[in-house]
């Protein structure tokens, strides 16, 4: 068993996080941008959570909340700017997985004014990125965990990630109240993203040792979750605690493990028929379990002890998913396909037995 796990970011968690830990923002500097999108920040109470924390350790803050889903590398080159401007000492992101993605790449920018919007695919730069602190709001993403940044690159309309030790805040703190205001439907597809994080990542070969456990301590944590997500049609209070861990174990595991074929496919129905995140990659959960079965069994027969078998999860699953009526022609799947022709994805061969390019196809041509 060979495996390494490193996670540099220090979590404060618990209620009142930010509150109760002001002084740890001091450690990051005396100045600060506060990164958030149009709404949530100021709706969760985070944003006046942490103005309360910054005022009472004299550190000095501008706020840029032009962050919109889908974080467009171009808005994260703008934050950069207004980040300069404002002689930041560090970038403070507050918001969902989109917010807290820009956020590390608004800090890269911030520090290196050389560098154009697409530049920073490049992963060369000559300043290190300033220190970001992230607090989450959204339930899925393990954005708070993990090394990875996902943004959208507006000339191209697709989604394209950064990673590497410069994508791990220095902060992150982690409390489940901000999720309480997340109506029903956003919930829904911010669990099934942790949960597609969990389960790919736990079907990858990487995934032994201390991040077996976290996969399968949030796999039955986030599927209880779904399952009464599903039956009620609403979200219970007593929720928001195990998803929103739950959604940190399962950033913990991609962050080791990364993920496997549902993420690059689902990134197909998010550029091109708006389908969020979560729900994105869930429409392609029974392909890839019924994959598993074929080529992990043992790792499949675990995974249905630690869920309900083979029909009740994915029926649980497949039931929170609505495409709203999407379906994809062989022509249109083949040429979605194209974006794997030159090379199959990490994503493709950490899946168990594999993704042709051709298999892509087919599977994109068949959901409905
Ligand atoms: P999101 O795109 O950050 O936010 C979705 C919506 O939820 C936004 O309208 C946001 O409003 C709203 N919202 C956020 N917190 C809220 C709250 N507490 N109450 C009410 N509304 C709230 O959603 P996400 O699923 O968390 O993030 C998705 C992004 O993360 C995608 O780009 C995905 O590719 C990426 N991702 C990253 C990783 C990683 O490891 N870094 C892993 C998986 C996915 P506002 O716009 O007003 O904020
Ligand atoms: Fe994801």
């Amino acid at each position: 068993m060979n495996s390494i796990v490193y996670m540099p970011t220090k979590c404060l968690c618990g209620k009142n996080a930010v509150i109760n830990n002001s002084s740890a923002f001091s450690s990051l500097g005396k100045s600060c941008l506060i990164v958030t999108g149009k709404k949530s920040a100021v709706l969760c109470g985070a944003l006046d959570d942490a103005v309360s924390a910054l005022k009472k350790e004299n550190i000095e803050y501008e706020i840029f909340n032009e962050i919109g889903e889908n974080p467009l590398i171009s808005a994260c080159h703008r934050a950069g700017e207004a980040a300069r401007k404002a002689r930041a000492d560090f970038i403070l992101g507050i918001g969902g997985g989109s917010v807290l993605d820009a956020s590390k790449a608004i800090a890269i920018y911030a520090s290196n004014p050389e560098l154009s919007p697409i530049d920073i695919y490049k992963r060369e730069y000559s300043s290190d990125p300033l220190p970001v602190a992230l607090i989450g709001t959204t339930a899925g993403t393990g954005s708070e965990v993990t090394a990875v940044s996902v943004l959208t690159n507006d000339e191209t309309g697709r989604k394209k990630s950064i990673s590497g030790p410069d994508c791990y805040a220095a902060l992150s703190f982690c409390d489940p109240k901000y999720t309480e205001s997340l109506p029903y439907g956003i919930t829904v597809s911010t669990a099934l993203d942790a949960f597609a994080h969990a389960v790919e990542g736990y079907f990858t070969e990487k995934c032994v040792g201390i991040i077996e456990l976290y996969a399968e301590k949030c796999i039955p944590q986030i599927y209880g979750c779904l399952k009464e997500l599903s039956q009620s049609g609403s979200v219970s209070p007593s929720l928001r605690e195990p998803l929103y861990y739950g959604s940190l174990y399962a950033g913990l595991v991609i962050n080791t493990c990364g993920t496997a074929f549902p993420h690059p496919l689902g990134y197909v129905l998010t550029e091109n028929y708006g389908i969020p995140h979560g729900m994105a990659c869930a429409a392609f959960f029974s392909d890839f379990i019924d994959r598993c079965l074929l080529f992990a069994p043992e790792k499949a027969k675990k995974f249905f002890e630690l869920t309900d078998g083979i029909d009740e999860v994915k029926s649980v699953i497949n039931s929170l998913v609505d495409l709203k009526g999407l379906s994809i022609s062989d022509e249109e799947a083949k040429n979605y396909a194209l974006r794997w022709q030159d090379a199959i994805p990490r994503n493709f061969t950490a899946s168990p037995g594999g993704l042709t390019q051709e298999e892509a196809a087919g599977i994109l041509a068949q959901l409905s």
